[in-house]
C-alpha cells in the first residue's frame, strides 16, 4: 500500500504497527467464534466512530453468521474526560431483545462509557452480552467490574490515534496505532 505521508508526518511513535494488529484480530476472530455454539447470529455493535475499522476487519474474521448495527453515544457534561453518564446519539436500527450482541469497542480508557452502554443494552433482554476492545489501559479503570470479553492489546496511558481512533477527526486512516508529536496537541 502507499504509505500516508501526509499523516505519517505527525506521529512520533508507532505504538503497534499494521501486520501485528491484523495477527490480534485473527486471533480475537477466532477466540469469539469458539466462543459461541456453532452457527450462533451473531450482532455486532459498532460503537461509532472510533470502533468502525476494527469491527469491518474483525468481522471477517468471525466464523459465524453476523449481522451489523451502529451506535453512537456522547458524554454529559463538559470534562474532557468522560464522565460516565451517556447520552445516545444513534441507537441501534433493530431490536436485540433474544439476540446474542457483541459490543465492539475502540478503546477503553475510564471504563465508563462502555458500563453505560452495557446497562443500558441489558434493559433491552438480549440472550447474551459480550464485549470486545482493540484497545485497553488498564492503568484508568475506575470501575473495576467493568470485565472485557475479548481484549486485543494493552497499552500504556498514553492518547494514541490511528486505526479508527482520532484527533479532533483526524487520524482514522492510519493502519497502525501511534502516538502524535506533542507540538500538534498546543
Ligand atoms: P472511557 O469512558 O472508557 O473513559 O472512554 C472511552 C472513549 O474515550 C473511547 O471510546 C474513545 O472514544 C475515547 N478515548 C479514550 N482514550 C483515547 C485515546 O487514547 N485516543 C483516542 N483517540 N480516543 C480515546
Ligand atoms: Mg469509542
Ligand atoms: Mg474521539
Amino acid at each position: 500500500m502507499e504509505s500516508l505521508e501526509y499523516l505519517e508526518k505527525d506521529i512520533k511513535e508507532i505504538i503497534i504497527d499494521e501486520e501485528t494488529l491484523q495477527a490480534r484480530i485473527k486471533e480475537l476472530g477466532k477466540e469469539i467464534t469458539e466462543s459461541y455454539p456453532e452457527g450462533t447470529e451473531l450482532i455486532l455493535i459498532c460503537i461509532l466512530r472510533g470502533a468502525m475499522i476494527y469491527m469491518a476487519d474483525l468481522a471477517r474474521c468471525i466464523n459465524l453468521p453476523v449481522s451489523f448495527d451502529f451506535m453512537d453515544v456522547s458524554s454529559y457534561g463538559d470534562s474532557t474526560e468522560s464522565s460516565g453518564n451517556v447520552r445516545i446519539i444513534k441507537d441501534l436500527d433493530d431490536s436485540i431483545e433474544n439476540k446474542d450482541v457483541l459490543i465492539v469497542e475502540d478503546i477503553i480508557d475510564t471504563g465508563l462509557t462502555l458500563k453505560h452502554i452495557i446497562n443500558m443494552l441489558e434493559t433491552r433482554n438480549p440472550a447474551s452480552i459480550k464485549t470486545t476492545t482493540l484497545l485497553d489501559k488498564p492503568d484508568r479503570r475506575e470501575m473495576k467490574q467493568v470485565e472485557v470479553d475479548f481484549n486485543g492489546f494493552e497499552i500504556p496511558d498514553k492518547f494514541v490515534v490511528g486505526y479508527g481512533l482520532d484527533f479532533a477527526e483526524k487520524y482514522r486512516n492510519l493502519p497502525f496505532i501511534g502516538v502524535l508529536k506533542e507540538s500538534l496537541y498546543s
